[in-house]
């Protein structure tokens, strides 16, 4: 998928590209929003590749069937654990994860685990999801999007390859940029805002035009603390335990 086989790595010494291998039955739906703008141009520049592996492939009857209705009734197919399985056996490689809204949420901690990872493959379900056994016998490690049900695996593989991918080196230009994000801190970021400096009436908060970057640094802090414990009521009060009492310890480092 891609062209150069190896990137600059932390330290200068070249390393290979970070991968991602897809197992899905929609496998056009790759790289979709994955190949353009930020992580589009990482994949042009081969600081990682993609590859998606037709589950349909591995589909024993004629009819390449990869589901089958569900014992014990109920709606919906179910996706068969023998497709599956050879699937993943012919083509699984390193940290192996279905995404499934019965997993571990995704947050920025995984993000940043699975970016460490040299290579990642990615299940999609479709239908009312695969079989339990072939969850069990190959270890899967389940990851959800989040609290809500998509109708298959694939958008949320593009959601956590994207949060991956913007992490690697050399894909965002201004690394420092990073580390402020919200999560990072374990804080919401703080507001941003941009030319023009009135706009409908509405000004820009004057620290931000003072050029006094201490006061600015300060007035940042406390906006992604208000917005945090405004907003996200959990988040603070595992920021509060994490950082001490008064929660202004710097925790970067
Ligand atoms: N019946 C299942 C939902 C199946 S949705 C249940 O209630 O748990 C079909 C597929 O979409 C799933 O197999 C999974 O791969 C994907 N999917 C749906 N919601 C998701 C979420 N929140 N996070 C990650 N993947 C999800």
């Amino acid at each position: 998928m891609t062209g150069a086989e190896t990137s600059p790595g932390i330290l200068g010494q070249t390393m290979a590209p970070w991968r991602a291998k897809i197992l899905t039955i929609f496998p056009d739906m790759f790289p979709g929003p994955l190949g353009q703008s930020l992580a589009g141009r990482a994949l042009q520049a081969g600081l990682w590749s993609l590859e998606t592996v037709d589950i349909r492939r591995f589909a024993r009857d004629k009819h390449a069937s990869v589901d089958d209705t569900p014992f014990g009734g109920g709606a919906g197919m179910v996706m068969r654990p023998d497709v599956v399985d050879a699937a993943l056996a012919a083509e699984a490689e390193g940290r192996t994860i279905y995404l499934s809204p019965r997993g571990r949420l995704l947050d920025q901690s995984l993000v940043r685990a699975l970016a460490a990872e040299p290579v990642l493959t990615l299940l999609c379900g479709r239908y009312e999801g695969v079989d339990e056994r072939v969850i069990e016998a190959r270890s899967l490690e389940l990851v959800s999007l989040g609290d809500f049900v998509l109708s298959g695996g694939e958008p949320a593989a593009i959601a956590l390859i994207d949060a991956v991918v913007r992490l690697l080196p050399g894909v965002v230009g201004a690394p420092e940029g990073l580390e402020e994000e919200s999560f990072e801190t374990g804080l919401l970021e703080y507001p941003h805002y941009t030319r023009p400096a009135e706009w409908l009436g509405r000004t820009v908060p004057e620290v931000l035009l003072s050029g006094h970057h201490e006061r600015i640094r300060a007035w940042r802090r406390e906006q992604a603390e208000r917005t945090t414990k405004e907003r996200r009521p959990d988040l603070w009060t595992r920021y509060l335990a994490d950082s001490g009492a008064d929660g202004k310890k710097d925790r970067k480092g």
